[in-house]
Formats: structure tokens, sequence, C-alpha cells
């Protein structure tokens, strides 16, 4: 049998696992007995085992190296350090990923532990970077769907105060790094208990009394449990991004403070608590920033001056003008799609499906628009709290004419424009294509204006910026379109729409009732990190001023 605590303070608790599956008998009093070893079986692998039981301590074992949290496997892949320091690192310092070997040789900890010197500290320091960039990359919208099933377990366990992700998850990046979520709680034992019971029991990489890895879907989540008291210091050190936290920790510098990875010192060099993030921020005479736009860049600047945007926020969010029910290529019908939509208490909402000739599976024909607005205006009297538009989201033909004529178009509350194929244009074609959808007056919006698809297919190579200028000029919207493949407009172009004047959509784009939500969580996130507010956003708009603003355009003609 193996010791219970050599799982508990092993990172390589796969190493228990090799054991079994080696048919090793860890004979707890007379070390490792081997009966009917598999030929295969490396002897060195023996020889490290047999050391394991007989240190009473553990042993990285390279063969287990596949499971041990990745940024560390990484570290070691890189030729950076050998098996051993990078045992002799984790055991003395419990680093468990990259932003804890960031801190380690920031504060030159790695150094001092025996056996390893500043030149190991340097070459650690130096394929950091790239460790970064050897990180498999998850979309943003499977890895918050794989965290949010943590963080509900975890907000339901007594005693667990908050439990966010941090890191780029955190931020929204298009594709996340590392899944990792800091929960504080000052009984991290209950936590733990909770993530381990479940139906079929998580691969466990890595257990301590305060840190978890577990892989979920092959997709390894590190969860991090600090007591309350200093939990905003860890939230914020692990949000990053790297330039942001360096930012503050000049600013910090400059007026008396240290700021680690663990938290702010005094002057004297006693750590002040840092139960939010708040705190931190406070102490260093600033408002808290969004984590969306914690880029380094001019945030902190901003905010110093106390102008830092209100970005949109999910409760501004009023309606979603973009989804589709099965009389295209959705897959729930429209009523499910409206009982959706009253639960996210929206004002109203629009069902736009696909037109005759879009590349999906199912599209409205010229016959069912008819019958589809019977069914709408069924479903009206039936639910009379939300406002139910009738539109479509309509495929701009390669030479620029829209897929159903204007006597059709006509009939529809409001139209939604979108190119699904570039049909080997070249950009300024596909441009010509967007320009004449957008001076015609019955075009609302402009879906997913890059048609890129994350993370397979790059968007469009367009002048965006003359998009967003025509957009302006023709009254048109542009989308931040929050289904995960999309995320499209992404938050560098959202900026630059905002700026020059252009209105966005944030819209779900959903297919599916249950994706409502999820998917405009992902569109809002995505405007936050453009710097968009809310009122830049259409659908923030009351349902007479998104009304008012069709009509406009439609008035035009
Ligand atoms: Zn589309
Ligand atoms: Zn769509």
């Amino acid at each position: 049998m193996i010791r219970g605590d050599l799982v508990e303070q092993s990172v390589f608790v796969r190493a228990e696992a090799l054991v079994r599956a080696r048919h090793i008998d860890a004979d707890t009093d007379a070390g490792p007995l081997v009966h009917d070893p598999p030929p295969d079986i490396d002897p060195e692998i023996l020889k490290r085992l047999r050391q394991m039981y007989e240190a009473g301590g553990w042993v990285l074992v390279e063969s287990a190296l596949a499971d041990v949290p990745g940024d560390l496997r990484w570290l070691y892949e890189s030729g950076a350090v050998t098996i051993d320091q990078l045992g002799a690192i984790h055991r003395a310092l419990g680093s468990t990923s990259a932003a804890d070997l960031v801190a380690a040789v920031r504060e030159e900890k790695i150094r001092a532990i025996p056996g390893l010197d500043a030149h190991v500290e340097a070459a650690i320091g130096a394929a950091l970077p790239t460790l970064r960039a050897m990180t498999p990359r998850v979309p943003l919208g499977r890895a918050t769907a794989i965290a949010e099933t943590v963080l509900d377990r975890l907000r339901t366990v007594p005693g667990v105060t908050w439990a966010l992700p941090v890191g780029s998850l955190r931020r929204g990046q298009d594709m996340v790094g590392d899944i990792e979520i800091v929960a504080a709680t000052s009984q991290p034992a209950d936590a733990i208990a909770e993530l381990l019971i479940v139906p079929e029991s998580p691969r466990v990489l890595h257990k301590t009394e305060r840190r978890l890895y577990l892989l979920i879907e092959r997709i390894q989540v590190g969860v991090r449990l600090p007591d309350p008291e200093n939990a905003g210091a860890a939230l914020l050190y692990l949000t990053g991004s790297t330039a942001h936290f360096e930012a503050l920790r000049a600013r910090a510098d400059a007026s008396g403070w240290r700021l680690t990875a663990d938290g702010l010192y005094d002057g004297d060099g006693t750590l002040r608590p840092s139960p939010t993030e708040d705190a931190v921020y406070a102490t260093l005479g600033l408002p808290c920033i969004p984590p969306e736009i914690r880029e380094g860049t001019e945030e902190i600047a901003l905010a110093n001056r106390g102008e830092l945007p209100t970005l949109v926020a999910r409760a501004d969010i009023r309606g979603d003008l973009h989804m589709h029910s099965l009389w295209s290529d959705g897959r729930d019908p429209i009523e499910a799609m409206v009982q959706g939509c009253v639960a996210l208490g929206y004002e109203y909402m629009a069902i736009t499906d696909h037109s005759p000739s879009s590349a999906a599976l199912r599209n409205l024909t010229l016959d069912s628009v008819n019958k589809q607005a019977d069914e709408i205006a069924g479903l009206r009297e039936r639910y009379p709290t939300i406002a139910i538009l009738h539109g479509c989201e309509v495929d701009i033909l390669p030479d620029g004419r829209l897929d159903f004529p204007d006597r059709i178009l006509e009939r529809f509350d409001i139209v939604l424009a979108s190119l699904h194929d570039s049909a080997g244009q070249l950009p300024e074609q596909l441009m010509k294509r967007y320009a004449s959808a957008m001076q015609h007056p019955l075009v609302t919006l402009i879906t997913h204006p890059t048609n890129r698809l994350v993370p397979h297919r790059r968007g469009y190579d367009l002048d965006y910026d003359r998009l967003f200028e025509l957009a302006v000029e023709h009254r048109t919207a542009v989308e931040i379109d929050g289904a995960p493949s999309h995320l499209d407009l992404d938050g560098a172009l959202a900026r630059r729409a905002i700026a020059a004047g252009a209105t966005v959509a944030v819209s779900s784009d959903s297919h599916r009732a249950e994706m409502l939500g999820p998917q405009m969580h992902l569109g809002v996130v995505t405007a936050r990190r453009g710097w968009v507010e809310s009122r830049h956003v259409l659908n923030a708009r009351s349902l007479e001023e998104v009304r008012a603003v069709i009509a406009a355009k439609r008035g035009a003609r």
C-alpha cells in the first residue's frame, strides 16, 4: 500500500499509479517489493521508486512526467532544468505553474535552493516566455465551460467566500493558456473533498493542503485555495497580465510599498492583508481595474486620472438580436428560445434564421418566412413580457446583393447581413460586398465581420478601419458575436470600431436555448476587452430606441 502522505505531498501523484500498474507492492515497512515486474520496466525507475520509499518522500519519475502540471512539464522539456532540479524546485517552493516560477525567479528564490544556483535560475527565467508559447491553448468557450463546472461546485462549499478564474481566462482572451481558479477559504480540505467527489473521479495531478490540479476532459484545471485574509493578492497576481502586474509593482515601489506574488509589503517588510483586489488597488491609490483590460498599456494611467470608462456589463444588455431556431440550423424551436430569453430577463429578442443560399444545413425559404411569422405571432400572445422581433440573418451574395428580395426583407422587423464564405474573392471584393450590404436601407447589423473560426481559421484580411468608417457612414451596426467559434469582432477590433464611432451589437448567435446565456456572457467579455461601454451597444438600448435606429435607416430610402 502506498502511504497516504506520499500522495498528499507529491505533485507527481502518477508515480503511485505507476507503482500500481507495474505490480509493485510498496510494503510500508520493508520498502517496495517487486512482484512479477513487467519485462519492460526501466531499472532506473525501480531504483528511484525504492529510494522514494526509503527516503519517506517522493521522487519524480521521468515516465510519469506526462501527468505533472503542464507548466512544470514544459519547463523540463524546454531543457532549462534537469528532472532532479525540477523536483527540488517543486519540493522547496511548491511551484505548480509558470506564474509561480516567474515569481520565484523575480524574488531570487530558486538560487537559494540547495543544489541550484543563479545559472539555473537565469535559465528558467529565459525559458519562461517560450514556456507560455508551448502551453497548448484552449478556446475561451471551452475553457469557460470547464471552469464553470468547478466554480459552481466550489461556490456551494461552506467556507468558500468567493471563487473566480484567473489568468487569461479571467481576462477573456480568445485562447486560454492555463485554466486556474482561486477560491478563498479557511477550510481548504472541504473544498478539495467536494471536488474529488464526482461520479467518475477526476485524474489528480497534484494535491496539497491548498492546491489541487485535476485533469478534466483531458484539460488541466488548477485550483488554489488561499486563506481569505490574503486571497485578493493571489487573485491579482495570478490574473495578470504580467505587464499589468509589473506596472503595479513599479507604482508600489514608487510609494514605498513592495508588491509581490504573495501580496503587499509595507516599508517595514510586513505583509499587509489583501482580502480583495480592491484593497490592493486602493492602497496604490487606484480604483479596481477590470480584468479584461489589464494589459499593461494605458489602463493604469487612465485609472490614476479617474478616466477609466465604465465597461459594458451583462446587466446592461436588454435584449439579444441574433439567434437561430429549427427554421434554420438551430437545435431548438422558437418557443424554447423565447423561454430562454425570458429567463435571462431580456426585454426583447430577435429570431434571425439563415437565408436560402446560406451554407447552413437548413435555411429559411421564401415560403417558410410567412409560416415562421405566424408562429411568432402566436408566441407573442403567449409571452407578452418579451418583444419577439422577427428577423433574419441574410447572406451577402458574391455580387453584393442580399439573399432575399427586398419585398421579403421588408417583412422582417430586423435584418442582419453576413458573409459566410469568401467565394474565393480578394479582400477588395469582400469589402465591396460589405459596402453594398451596409448601403442597403433594410440592413441594420453586419454579423461576425471577420468571419473567423476560432481556433481554426483566421478572419478576412480586410481594411477594418475602412469597414468601420463605412458602418458609421451608412448607419449600420457591427457585431460582437459571442459564439465561442466567432468572438468576432474580437476585443482589439471592437475597440477600433467604437473609436471610429461605430455602434456595436453584442449577441449570442445562439443555436440552442441553453447557450443563450453563456454565449452572451462571452460576447460581453469580448466587448469589455474592446473597452466597449454600454453607450456604444445597440442592444443596451430600449426596444423603442432599437426600433428607432432600424426605422431611421429604412426611412432614408
Ligand atoms: Zn452567421
Ligand atoms: Zn448566426
